[in-house]
């Protein structure tokens, strides 16, 4: 068999684990243009390191990526401002919900990590740099299309306005990391790029696609060209790891082995070093927030494949 008909036959059979559970979980209501989406529909995508790639289901249909985002946002970050964004985020699993302020009071404003909210926030602080939301997020938006290879992704307005208008907890965020000094441009900016980061519309192709570079050391093997340098590379993955699933990211580690960010959006990218990318969507949630069959269907690919890390 053929490297392309091994790697078809493993997402069939991937699909094929999940198929009696699609549908399960619940899609994120919180945010009111997400609460529509029917949950009974699963994608899933690869990209090989050395070029191959497969994909199953609903793995051309448009979601939104919501946190995700965060993974992109924080290698634009440590591009451009290096190891200085590491006195205004940690990096330690947090323990906690996605959304949580209570570590906030106690460690003076300094989020836990870049993938929870309030990291996330601060990360996108530091990529303003002085400029209007719009300019900022016209870059993160090029910076997508360019990792992807597609000029068709595009910002789904309607959730980000969904997510502006009922963004209360994310204001509270943004306010309370305002009082402590570390965030440098106004609550209303970095609300504004940060809603629309995260309403970013991919599939499960241009998700994987944007991640190989994360498999590959830095580099995106396909085109050879540099987009962090391979140190930078291995740290996003091992926060990815340890915090890419909030309070369940010890669950994801034990279960899937391979770092990982989801998003409320229903969406999962999974990186097996030096082999693949990886994004699976599944809008329904477990109650920590990540995609219930988006979960299991890594959980089966990394049994299938061995690309646990560990
Ligand atoms: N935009 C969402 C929020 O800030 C992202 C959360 C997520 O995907 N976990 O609430």
């Amino acid at each position: 068999m053929s490297a392309s008909a091994a790697l078809d036959r493993l997402a069939a059979e991937v699909h094929h684990d999940v198929q009696a559970r699609i549908g399960e979980g619940r899609v994120a209501d919180y945010i009111p243009a997400l609460a529509r989406i029917d949950p009974r529909q699963f994608g899933l995508a690869l990209h090989t390191c050395s070029g191959e790639t497969a994909a199953v289901g609903a793995c051309r249909q448009g979601f939104s990526i919501q946190s995700v985002s965060k993974v992109f946002t924080l290698t634009l970050a440590l591009g451009r401002v290096g190891d200085a964004l590491w006195q205004r985020v940690g990096r330690e699993p947090s323990g906690s919900p996605f959304n949580s302020i209570v570590q906030l009071e106690r460690e003076q404003g300094i989020p836990r990590n870049p993938l929870i909210n309030a990291g996330a926030l601060v990360v996108t602080d530091a990529i303003l740099a002085g400029r209007a939301p719009q300019v900022a997020v016209a870059e993160i938006l090029a910076y997508l299309r360019e990792l992807s290879d597609d000029m068709h992704i595009k910002v789904d307005r309607e959730v980000a306005q969904s997510e502006a208008d009922t963004g209360f907890r994310n204001a509270s965020l943004a306010n309370f990391i305002k009082s402590f000094g570390n965030l440098v441009h106004p609550v209303e900016h970095v609300l504004e790029t940060y809603f629309n980061q995260c309403a970013l519309r991919m599939n499960c192709v241009q998700l994987a696609r944007a991640g190989l570079f994360l498999a590959h050391g830095g580099v995106d093997p396909l085109t050879s060209h540099r987009v962090v340098d391979a140190q930078a590379a291995r740290r996003i993955n091992a926060i990815m790891m340890t915090c890419g699933h909030y309070d369940a990211s010890g669950d994801f580690a034990f279960r899937v082995g391979l770092p990982g960010k989801s998003g409320v959006g229903g969406a999962i990218l999974a990186i097996a070093p030096r082999q693949a990318a990886v994004a699976v969507w599944s809008p329904g949630l477990n109650a920590a927030g990540n995609s219930l069959v988006g979960s299991l269907a890594l959980e089966s690919l990394s049994r299938r494949t061995g690309w646990s890390v560990f």
